[in-house]
């Protein structure tokens, strides 16, 4: 069986708490796409750590870690994150896997988009390497493995072309030979983790193994159905998550959404709902919005419950997790923008970047219930306007919300 979590808004809706509250019920946890531009917080046992490009399941002692083929791969990066897990204990032999399509981020990438300030990156080489990969010049892990595997004269001026090549598309000066050794020597050092991650899924399902598959950033950075131009370079909707890992669509498959109880948004492109103001503001400081991969302060607003809609008519949620309710506890009334206006007419979620830019909130205001909800457990403890307030949600979006997340602790969660 395969759980997949999307999330529902711009990314950073709390998918890393989510994959870690539900690893503990899945015996595998794979991500499907984007690179360490991710920046997962979960806490465990009063710890913090944060996972920019391995899925948190790795904290659990047994589960089995995959970094799919639609992912791409800093090494270097990967390599210090897996040190900095390895010295607080946790280990990666036998159960850490990472695909030998996945492709390569090299240092040429990195500064292919030093001065990128048009959609407001991470510019860690991750666009340039998918551009890379779609120029079909990019070099995959699993091309490195075999140049030190089984080398050969004619398989290295093949993958030298492909470097002289992918430099000609950045536009980039360089010595093929060298950069190819810098690479041989990254990813000799993950050499053991590289394997055809696809079969291997195939092969865990066929026996009977829990997936669970975890996207990075949210529905409206897709590069196809996000907010273009201002969107990731993969694909992070539902049908990323099967292209990312090679796993086929089954009956069963559960897609869960994350969306924050409000919206929060990094980088450029427009928030409808955002909040320049003190309620922002309180957003932002009560739910700790800085990112945890560049520090970058989060744009804040109001719940978009057309955005909410969309992605849930892109991915088929068939349920949805709302996270962060305890961040609304202190406000009096809460606004939940149920349409927009367009050009004066009312609209639900447009198609185009141009009209979506164009897109005012219209707002419903439901009171608010000016009472602690951390870390609260049970449904029945929620006040009433809380309670009113997830159910306004879910039946404007349609679709039932499973789980209220009331805090960043593993256990402050609602199953419903
Ligand atoms: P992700 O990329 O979607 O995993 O989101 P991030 O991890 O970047 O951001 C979520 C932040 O919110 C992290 O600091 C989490 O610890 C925190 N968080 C997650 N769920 C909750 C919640 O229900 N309440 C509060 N207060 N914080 C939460």
């Amino acid at each position: 069986m395969k759980t997949i979590l999307i999330g529902a808004q711009f990314g950073d809706e709390g998918k890393g708490k989510m994959a870690d509250v539900l690893a503990k019920h899945n015996d595998v946890v794979a991500r499907y796409q984007g690179g360490a531009n991710a920046g997962h917080t979960v806490y465990r046992d009063g710890q913090q750590y944060i996972f920019h490009m391995i899925p948190s399941g790795i904290l659990h002692p047994g589960k089995i870690c995959v970094i799919g083929n639609g992912c791409v791969v800093d090494v270097e990066g990967l390599r210090s994150e897996m040190a900095g897990l390895e010295e607080r204990g946790v280990s990666f032999g036998g159960r850490f896997y990472v695909s030998d399509r996945a492709t390569l981020i090299l240092p040429y990438h990195k500064s292919a988009e030093k001065y990128e300030t048009r959609v407001g990156t991470t510019r860690r080489g991750i666009g340039p390497a998918y551009t890379s990969r779609r120029n079909r010049s990019a070099l995959t892990l699993g091309d490195v493995n075999e140049f030190l595997r089984n080398y050969s004269e004619g398989y290295e001026r093949y993958v030298i072309g492909m470097i002289e090549s992918d430099l000609r598309l950045h536009g980039i000066e360089g010595e093929p030979p060298g950069i190819l050794d810098s690479a041989a020597c990254q990813v000799e050092g993950i050499g053991d983790f590289v394997a055809d991650t696809q079969h291997l899924l195939h092969s865990l399902v066929s026996d009977g193994r829990s997936i669970l598959l975890e996207g990075a950033q949210g529905t409206f950075l897709d590069i196809d159905h996000g907010t273009y131009p201002f969107v990731t370079s993969s694909g992070t909707t539902v049908g990323g998550a099967y292209s990312g890992t090679g796993l086929p669509p089954a009956i069963g498959d559960m897609i869960i959404g994350v969306a924050k109880a409000y919206i929060t948004r990094v980088g450029n492109g427009h928030l409808p709902t955002e909040q320049k103001n003190s309620y922002g503001e309180a957003m932002r400081k009560g739910g700790n919005e800085f990112g945890s991969t560049t520090g970058r302060p989060r744009r804040c607003g109001w719940f978009d419950v057309p955005l909410a809609r969309k992605a849930s008519e892109i991915n088929g949620f068939g349920s949805v997790a709302l996270t962060k309710l305890d961040v609304l506890d202190a406000l009096p009334e809460v606004p939940v923008c149920t349409s927009y206006e367009i050009d004066g007419r009312e609209s639900d979620f447009p198609s185009t970047g141009r009209r979506f830019e164009m897109a005012h909130p219209v707002y419903t205001t439901l009171p608010g219930w000016q009472s602690e909800t951390s870390g609260m457990k049970e449904w029945k403890d929620l006040p009433d306007n809380a309670k009113r307030y997830v159910e306004f949600l879910e039946n404007m979006m349609g679709v039932r919300i499973s789980y209220v997340s009331t805090g960043p602790g593993e256990d402050d969660i609602i199953f419903r």
